[in-house]
Order: structure tokens, then C-alpha cells, then sequence
């Protein structure tokens, strides 16, 4: 049974409440989240599960089901701190994750966005966790100015617009190739559409992460390094600054 992904419409759920579909060495799978697995280079959310007696189910990290290894098609899995009580099967749960982990990483995520209309090259690596992100480029590395790349993402940081979460057809998106900047992800499909953030006037790219409502939310950022991981990898790497 899949997973109903209630971060997909609403990224700033901090609790919410779901029964248990499965339990087994692999994690917890519930009828719908509010924890993201990771995934496009965003971590796994963290937090709890809490029984209606109160006792608290640790979760420390989040993850996408594998139904090869016998989970459920589209599910999530919940995985418990070592030593973390199970739930049974059917049992109602209050959902509660990390938030400010989890703001932290919506503001960074977002600021990836932005910072990619500043440096305009293929993107072809990208991570990040609470305290720090990266995008690698493939671009020569004289064209990369940490000073100038923190003015223009701040700049337009400081315009302080709306997101949007579009959804466009495989058809089009597949007619829209230059949509796709980050070459090492492939866009979030799912019964022939495509999940898409737009950035009003700034940025347009399929993406599956979590994102803040406001660009404005980033605050602003700092470029911590700028280096070399290869030929084709020119590492840009960045923190919020407050
Ligand atoms: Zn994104």
C-alpha cells in the first residue's frame, strides 16, 4: 500500500496522526507521512511516533521502501532508534518530526535552488544536511566567485517571493529538456506527471524535496568553499547565515 506523502502539499506539517500498515527489521510503514525519505540529495527526516499511552517510538532516519527486499510499492519506511518499541500493526500513531532539522534543511534546499540561477552550468551533484549544502557544477572553475555568487543568491533571496508547486505531464516535461538542470537526479515521476518547484522569475526544475513557502524564509547565505572534485565537479558549498 502506498504511502500517502502529506509533505507533497504541505511541507510545514510538524504532527500529524497515521495508522501502522507494516512492522519489520527494516522500518515502519504507515497509510501517510509527514516524514520525508530522502532522496534528491536531501536526508531522511527524524522525529517520533507516539502511542496513544504516550510512550514515544524514536525515529532516526527516513527512507524510501524497497519493494525488491519485500516492503511495500511506494511506501515509506520509519526507521526506530536501536531499541525502540514496535508498534502493531493497524495501531493509530501521532507523527511528530525534528522541525527545526527539518526547516533548516527547507531553507538550505530552497537556497540551492537560487543559488543554481546564479551560476548558470550543468548541475551535477548536489547534497546537503542541517548546517550546510553543495551543488557541484560542471564549469571552469575561474568562472566561480564565492563573493559574487553570495551577492546575486542574496540578492535574489532578498526579493522575497512565493514558491509554487506545479505538476506538468512525463509528455511535457520530456518536450521540455532544459527544465532539467541537475544531471545525477532524475525528476520525481509518478503516474505520468512531474512534480516542478517554481521560483517565480528566478527558477523553474522538477524536484521532489521540501521547500519554505517564501524565498524570503532563507534569510541569506554565506559561501563556505568553493572546490575542485574533478573535471566535471566544481564543488560550491554554502550555509544559511542565520
Ligand atoms: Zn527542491
Amino acid at each position: 500500500m502506498a504511502t500517502s506523502l502529506l509533505f507533497r502539499d504541505d511541507a510545514y506539517l510538524k504532527r500529524a496522526s497515521a495508522r501502522v500498515i507494516a512492522v519489520h527489521e527494516r522500518g515502519i510503514e504507515l497509510d501517510r507521512t509527514i516524514f520525508y525519505p530522502q532522496g534528491g540529495g536531501q536526508p531522511g527526516d527524524s522525529g517520533a511516533l507516539l502511542r496513544a499511552s504516550g510512550e514515544r517510538i524514536s525515529i532516526i532516519d527516513t527512507r524510501m521502501a524497497d519493494p525488491a527486499k519485500g516492503d511495500g510499492v511506494d511506501s515509506v519506511l520509519h526507521i526506530g532508534a536501536p531499541g525502540a518499541p514496535a508498534p502493531e500493526v493497524g495501531e493509530p500513531l501521532t507523527l511528530e518530526i525534528d522541525w527545526p532539522r527539518r526547516y533548516a534543511l527547507m531553507r538550505l534546499h530552497t537556497a540551492l535552488h537560487v543559488m543554481s540561477c546564479v551560476v548558470v552550468a550543468p548541475v551535477t551533484g548536489g547534497n546537503m544536511s542541517p548546517d550546510k549544502a553543495r551543488l557541484d557544477f560542471d564549469i571552469d572553475m575561474s568562472l566561480l566567485d564565492a563573493g559574487r555568487i553570495e551577492r546575486e543568491t542574496n540578492a535574489l533571496i532578498a526579493r522575497g517571493v512565493p514558491t509554487e508547486t506545479v505538476w506538468i505531464s512525463d509528455a511535457e516535461l520530456d518536450a521540455r529538456p532544459e527544465l532539467v538542470k541537475t544531471m545525477s537526479v532524475q525528476p520525481p515521476r509518478g503516474a505520468g506527471r512531474v512534480r516542478l518547484l517554481r521560483i517565480p522569475d528566478i527558477d523553474l526544475q522538477p524536484c521532489g524535496g521540501t521547500h519554505v513557502s517564501n524565498i524570503g524564509e532563507i534569510g541569506a547565505i554565506r559561501v563556505l568553499r568553493i572546490r575542485s572534485e574533478g573535471k566535471h565537479n566544481k564543488r560550491v558549498e554554502i550555509s544559511l547565515t542565520g
